[in-house]
């Protein structure tokens, strides 16, 4: 049994304490924002204050590889938040797949249900309101952490160290303080300016649909739509930050307006009401930290999971999957823990590296395309095609090929890896013709439209 410090208590946090628990280990984590409220999920949804997660109030899918992963680790957590009005996608992942589920939530909803659970574990001593400021450790060649310190003046003896702040997390300067540094940085900004608004189901309306994703894409955005807990949904997108409408989102009545406008969209929003205003958020990137210096650890007795080792830009909605799959890795090596750290972080990852690597690999050549799609679109350009066989699985999924949207979706799910799927030749065949034959077509909502003489800013518009 090992002594643990997580810095930072969102959900991957959260989820690494209770699995590390749960194989026997003692595990403190230290938490800068306050806990929620108890109540139900609107209160919780509208008084749970954030500020270390600017996302929180974003739309979020989880995965099937959440509801995987928690079955395997945490059943009684998972059984408790379908309990609390958190619901379960309509997916068809086909044979061999039918335990799978994707959830709906708020994230809010979706993360105090976590929260919860922690506090109830035996093994979990989970501390609100309490900044982590650095780290302690014993100097050396490959210094080797043997706690934190909080802001507070506090010291904490862990023979693990976590970080899990998010993608604020301050390695960096940590590791900088204590004579060491990151090898590994890879940043990607993806030019991308996020808007949100959340809605409830009218009395008599059902979900459009429940298998992200849903909605349109446009030469110039991205526009989803996300069923979540207890009769909610959430309408959601994107825009290239050069666009100079972007602004405009702010505007509620305008938000709405151009969803409406959208053929994919304008059933949702004659689903409901508003619940909130719309969310905006920029600053959007992928990154991708690793505490190795090719094969040699730069540090001893520390570790990054989730965000804080490698988050993606949120098209493909894959952060809490990607963080919680990896809370599983580490678990499943925990005896390593504090008997051999250096082997812990090589075998952590080289998993990593292994199984996460590849989709983020693929989130960067798509964004790298899609960055300079929107902003042609911007001009007139047509809608971004396909461009791999993966992508091209998503397209035939939308013309309603049933074997196409089944491997997609295991796909999307982090259930399956592209490759495994493209092995079958019939799917391998249908993709390859597909992309040789596609189109270049201006999508819905053209952009003359969008700008001047359609419904979203006939009147007058904020511009950025
Ligand atoms: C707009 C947007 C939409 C997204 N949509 C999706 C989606 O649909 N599906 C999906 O799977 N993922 C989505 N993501 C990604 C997802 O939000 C993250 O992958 C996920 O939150 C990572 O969890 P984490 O625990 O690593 O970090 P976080 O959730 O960011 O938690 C970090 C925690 O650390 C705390 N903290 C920070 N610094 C300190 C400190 N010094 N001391 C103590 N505590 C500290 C913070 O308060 C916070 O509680 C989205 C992201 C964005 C930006």
């Amino acid at each position: 049994m090992a002594d643990v410090a997580v810095a930072g208590g969102g959900i991957v946090g959260v989820v690494t304490a209770l699995f590390l628990a749960r194989r026997g280990h003692r595990v403190v984590v230290l938490d800068a924002d306050p806990d929620p409220v108890e109540g139900e999920p609107d209160g919780l949804f509208e008084c749970w204050s954030r500020a270390g997660v600017p996302q929180s109030l974003h739309c979020h899918v989880f995965r099937g590889r959440v509801g995987t992963v928690l079955r395997q680790e945490a059943p009684d957590v998972l059984e408790s938040m379908l309990a609390r009005g958190i619901g379960v996608a309509g997916y068809d992942f086909g044979e061999g797949f039918e335990d799978a589920l994707a959830l709906l939530s708020r994230r809010p909803v979706f993360e105090a249900a976590l929260r919860r659970a922690a506090h109830q574990e035996p093994g979990v001593e989970l501390r609100a309101a309490v900044r982590v400021a650095g780290l302690d450790a014993v100097p050396g060649s490959v210094p080797r952490v043997v706690g934190v310190r909080t802001r507070d003046g506090e010291r904490l003896h862990a023979d693990l160290v976590i970080d899990c702040c998010g993608r604020r997390s301050t390695t960096p300067r940590w590791l900088a303080e204590i004579g060491t540094r990151l090898p590994v940085d890879h940043y990607q900004p993806c030019d991308l300016h996020y808007f949100a608004r959340h809605y409830r189901l009218l009395p008599d309306a059902g979900f459009p649909g429940t298998c992200f994703p849903d909605g349109n894409l446009t030469p110039y955005g991205i526009f989803l739509a996300m069923a979540q807990d207890n009769r909610t949904f959430c309408l959601a997108g994107g825009l290239s930050k050069t666009d100079p409408y972007r602004s405009a989102f702010r505007d509620d009545a305008k938000f709405d307006q151009v969803m409406t406008a959208l053929p994919g969209m304008a059933p949702w929003v004659q689903a409901g009401e508003p619940i909130s205003d719309v969310q905006l958020m920029g600053g959007i990137a992928n990154r991708r930290r690793s505490l190795l210096d090719a094969d040699t650890p730069v540090v001893d007795g520390y570790l990054l999971i989730g965000d804080a080792s490698m988050y993606t830009n949120a098209t493909f909605g894959q952060g809490v999957a990607l963080g919680c799959w990896q809370a599983q890795a580490l678990a499943r090596r925990s005896h390593l823990i504090g008997k051999d750290n250096r082997h812990l972080l090589h075998e952590l990852e080289a998993w990593t590296s292994r199984t996460l690597g590849p989709r983020y690999a693929r989130q960067v050549h798509v964004d790298e395309a899609m960055i300079h799609t929107l902003r042609a679109g911007i001009d007139g350009a047509p809608v971004m095609n396909p461009s791999d066989q993966a992508s091209a699985l998503a397209a035939l999924r939308g013309h309603g090929d049933p074997l196409a949207a089944a491997a997609f979706h295991r796909i999307d799910n982090l259930l399956t890896e592209p490759g495994d799927e493209l092995a079958d030749q019939q799917l391998n065949e249908r993709t390859t013709a597909f992309l040789a034959s596609i189109p270049a077509g201006p999508g819905p909502l053209p952009r003359p439209t969008f700008e001047v003489s359609g419904p979203p800013f006939s009147g007058h518009m904020i511009c950025g």
